[in-house]
C-alpha cells in the first residue's frame, strides 16, 4: 500500500467507522429529555459539521434540513443525523474528551494492519516520524470555562486584559514524501489540578509521551519537536519512553552546548559536506555540518546529544542565507546526515498540515462548536 492518496482516504473511512461504532459512555439518566437520540448520533453529526467544513453547528443544522444534503448523511454515516444543534450540544457537552482515544488508537491500529506503516517509516532507523507542537483552537476575552488557559496582558493605558484559551498538544504521523499529517491522539493542555493551577505546553507533551507510549508499547518513532522543548529534561524522558528524537534547537537553547559547538568549529572538529544544488535555475551551495556527543547543558549528568545543521551559503560571499539546526540521539554519519535534516525540516508540516489546513483551508477547526463557556 504505497498511493498516499489510497492512505488518505482509508484513514478517513477507518475514522468515520469507528466513530460510528465507537461506545460512548451514556452520561443520561433514562427518561431525559433527549434520551431518544444515541450519542453516537449526535457525535456524527458534529463530526459531519467539521467533516463538511460548516462554520457552525447551527449553519450545520439548517443544511440539514435539505433532502439531497440529509440523504448523503445517512448514505455516509448509516443513521439519522441530530437535526437540533442545541440538542447535539446538550448530549455531547458533558462527553469526556477521552472518550474519543480510543477512535484515534484503533486507527492507529488499524494502518498497521493494513501494512500501511511500511509506507509511513520514514527511514528504518528514524521509523515512524512523529511531529508534535502546541495549537490554539479557541481563543477568547468575553466567555471561560473551567477548561480554559489563561493569560493577563497589561495594555498601554494600564488596564488588565484576561485571554482565554484552549490549546493541545497535536502529534501526527507525517509521511516521508507525501504533504500529509495522519493526527494521533492529542494532548489538551488544560488545568490538570482541580482547575486551580494553570498547565503548559511542556507538561502536556510528557503526559502525551508517557500515555502513547503505554497504549503503544512497540512502535518505533522519532518525536520532533521544536525549541521549546530542546532540554536536557524534556528529551531525557523522551529516551525514558523508547522514542528518539529531533529537536529544533537555538544558541538559547543552551550557551554550553553553542560554546562546545564553536570550539569544535575552530579545531576543525565538525563533520562538513558541501554540495551544490541548481533550485529553480539557480546555483546554491549547502553546507551539512554535524558532531557528535555535545552536552546539552553545563552538568555532570549532561544528555548527550548529536548536532546537525544545514546552511544555504551564498555562492559568491559565501555568508549563510538560511539556517536549519537540529539536536537528535540518532546516531549521526555522512551518509545520513542529509535524511536526518529532513526529517527535522518536516517539522513545518505539523504546522501547514496539522493545523493550518484546519484553522484556514474551509475547515473551522478554531470555532467554537459548542463547548459552553461563559462571561467571563
Ligand atoms: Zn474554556
Amino acid at each position: 500500500m504505497q498511493n498516499p492518496k489510497l492512505l488518505s482516504k482509508y484513514y478517513l473511512k477507518f475514522t468515520r467507522e469507528l466513530l460510528v461504532c465507537n461506545t460512548i459512555p451514556e452520561h443520561r439518566s433514562i427518561g431525559a429529555p433527549n434520551y431518544k437520540y444515541p450519542i453516537t448520533s449526535a457525535a456524527m453529526t458534529a463530526f459531519a459539521a467539521f467533516y463538511f467544513q460548516h462554520p457552525s453547528l447551527r449553519s450545520h443544522e439548517s443544511t440539514l434540513e435539505q433532502g439531497v444534503y440529509l440523504e448523503n448523511f445517512k448514505k455516509l454515516f448509516h443513521r439519522e443525523p441530530v437535526s437540533c444543534s442545541q440538542t447535539v450540544r446538550n448530549i455531547l457537552d458533558p462527553v469526556d474528551q477521552q472518550s474519543f482515544v480510543s477512535v484515534f488508537d484503533e486507527v492507529f491500529r488499524k494502518l498497521d494492519r493494513s501494512g500501511m506503516f511500511q509506507a509511513l517509516t520514514f527511514t528504518p532507523q528514524v521509523g515512524l516520524l512523529l511531529s508534535g507542537d502546541g495549537v490554539d483552537y479557541f481563543s477568547s476575552e468575553e466567555i471561560s470555562c473551567n477548561n480554559c488557559s489563561y493569560a493577563k496582558h497589561s495594555q498601554e493605558n494600564g488596564t488588565k486584559r484576561t485571554l482565554y484559551t484552549h490549546k493541545m498538544f497535536n502529534v501526527g504521523i507525517i509521511h516521508p514524501t507525501e504533504n500529509m499529517f495522519l493526527p494521533l491522539s492529542p494532548e489538551f493542555i488544560t488545568p490538570q489540578d482541580g482547575n486551580k493551577k494553570q498547565d503548559c505546553e511542556q507538561n502536556a507533551a510528557k503526559r502525551w509521551l508517557t500515555s502513547f507510549r503505554a497504549r503503544h508499547k512497540t512502535v518505533r518513532a522519532t518525536l520532533q519537536v521544536d525549541a521549546l522543548h530542546c532540554n536536557h529534561e524534556f528529551l531525557n524522558i523522551v529516551l525514558d519512553h523508547r522514542f528518539h528524537f529531533i529537536a529544533t534547537c537555538k544558541p538559547g537553547n543552551s550557551k554550553t552546548m553553542y560554546e562546545w559547538i564553536e570550539t569544535a568549529r575552530n579545531g576543525k572538529d565538525t563533520h562538513v559536506i558541501e554540495e551544490k544544488a541548481i533550485v529553480k535555475g539557480k546555483t546554491k551551495l549547502f553546507r551539512y555540518e554535524y558532531l557528535s556527543n555535545v552536552p546539552i547543558r553545563d552538568t555532570e549528568d549532561s544528555l548527550r546529544v548529536n548536532f546537525i545543521s544545514l546552511s544555504e551559503i551564498d555562492p559568491k560571499t559565501r555568508k549563510p542565507i538560511r539556517k536549519f539546526e537540529y539536536v537528535t540521539d540518532l546516531p549521526v554519519k555522512d551518509k545520513n546526515v542529509k535524511t536526518l535534516i529532513a526529517a527535522g525540516r518536516k517539522r513545518w508540516k505539523v504546522e501547514n498540515e496539522g493545523h493550518n489546513t484546519l484553522k484556514n483551508q474551509g475547515y473551522y477547526f478554531d470555532h467554537n462548536y459548542g463547548v459552553r463557556h461563559e462571561a467571563a
